[in-house]
């Protein structure tokens, strides 16, 4: 099958209700509170530049697997880089607001980084080899929980797929940003276990191979993961959302703070920070839930 640009890998029938996406789950385990700003009160956070150069870096490496392969170039790949930004400014105008106008000297800069980080990818490996199953991928399935009502619904999307003939699975995800010192493999790993353990539910098959491809620093991190893991990562998750829905009824989502406060957008709304949190909107409708789809998508591009 050629590359298709969002292929559902299980399409979802009836209501769509909240879902556990690999970004959400990690902001649970990170900070229960942070995962009720985003996923209940989806209190919008401004993108950064880094961050929206990794989603036109992303609809650049898409599209490039779109071409056939002997078109897969780097200078077709560059020239791709400026359209994807007014895509993406396109659907989401209030962006522009990251440049002082299009004549910003640092909006011509940025692209260049971007173009750069584009030419570090086919340092990593040449596309006019790889035939993908698909790019963007919406990988979903349901967890049975004993003792819950409603099974765990996993949701998330892969950025690549390649099945080999012989039906070997790899799972190729892209990140902008430098590959993790030693002690933030583990979570590097979270995301891509996610997705082996919606693909080995779905179609019974181990995945071969996980990859992470950096492109700032031009490394990959690969990792080829074990059922019996798989198996201890699914009791994890339906461990992660049966503390989510016991929070869920009063919306006892607590802080936890550390580290990674630094970097969150939610500090004057925080206790921990001396802030407030708004008052609790209760846990979402199931027809809403496609927004949360959204935006662990856009986490999830870095
Ligand atoms: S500032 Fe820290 S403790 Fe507060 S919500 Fe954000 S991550 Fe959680």
């Amino acid at each position: 099958m050629a590359a298709d640009t969002v292929v559902a890998e299980q399409e979802t029938t009836g209501r769509r209700r909240p879902a556990l996406s690999p970004s959400r789950a990690a902001d649970f385990k990170q900070c229960p509170l942070l995962y009720r700003f985003r996923a209940v009160d989806r209190i919008p956070e401004t993108p950064s530049r880094v961050q929206v150069r990794g989603t036109v870096v992303h609809s650049v490496l898409e599209q490039l697997f779109a071409l056939p392969p002997e078109q897969r170039e780097p200078d077709a790949a560059r020239e791709m880089v400026a359209p994807a930004w007014h895509d993406v400014l396109a659907a989401s105008p209030e962006l522009a607001a990251l440049f002082d106008g299009p004549a910003d000297p640092e909006l011509g800069t940025w692209l260049e980084s971007a173009r750069a980080l584009v030419d570090a990818y086919f340092a990593l490996e040449d596309p006019r080899r790889v035939q993908p199953e698909a790019c963007e991928l919406r990988l979903e399935v349901e967890l049975p929980t004993a003792g819950m009502a409603d099974p765990v619904l996993l949701r998330g999307y892969v950025d690549r797929l390649d099945v080999a003939p012989t039906g070997e699975i790899r799972v190729i995800d892209y990140k902008t940003g430098s590959a993790p010192r030693e002690v933030f493999e583990a979570k590097a790993l979270f995301q891509m276990k996610f997705y082996a353990l919606v693909l080995l539910r779905t179609r019974g098959v181990l995945p071969r191979r996980l990859q992470l491809l950096y492109l700032a620093d031009q490394q990959s991190l690969n990792y080829s993961p074990d059922e019996a893991e798989l198996d201890r990562f699914e009791r994890t998750l339906t461990a992660i959302w049966t503390a989510i829905l016991r929070a869920a009824p009063t919306g006892d989502f607590r802080p936890s703070p550390g580290k990674l406060c630094e970097w969150c957008d939610h500090q004057e709304r925080c206790p921990s920070f001396g802030g407030t949190p708004p008052p609790y909107p209760g846990w979402p409708e199931p027809d809403s839930a496609g927004d949360l789809e959204r935006d662990a998508r856009e986490q999830d591009a870095q």
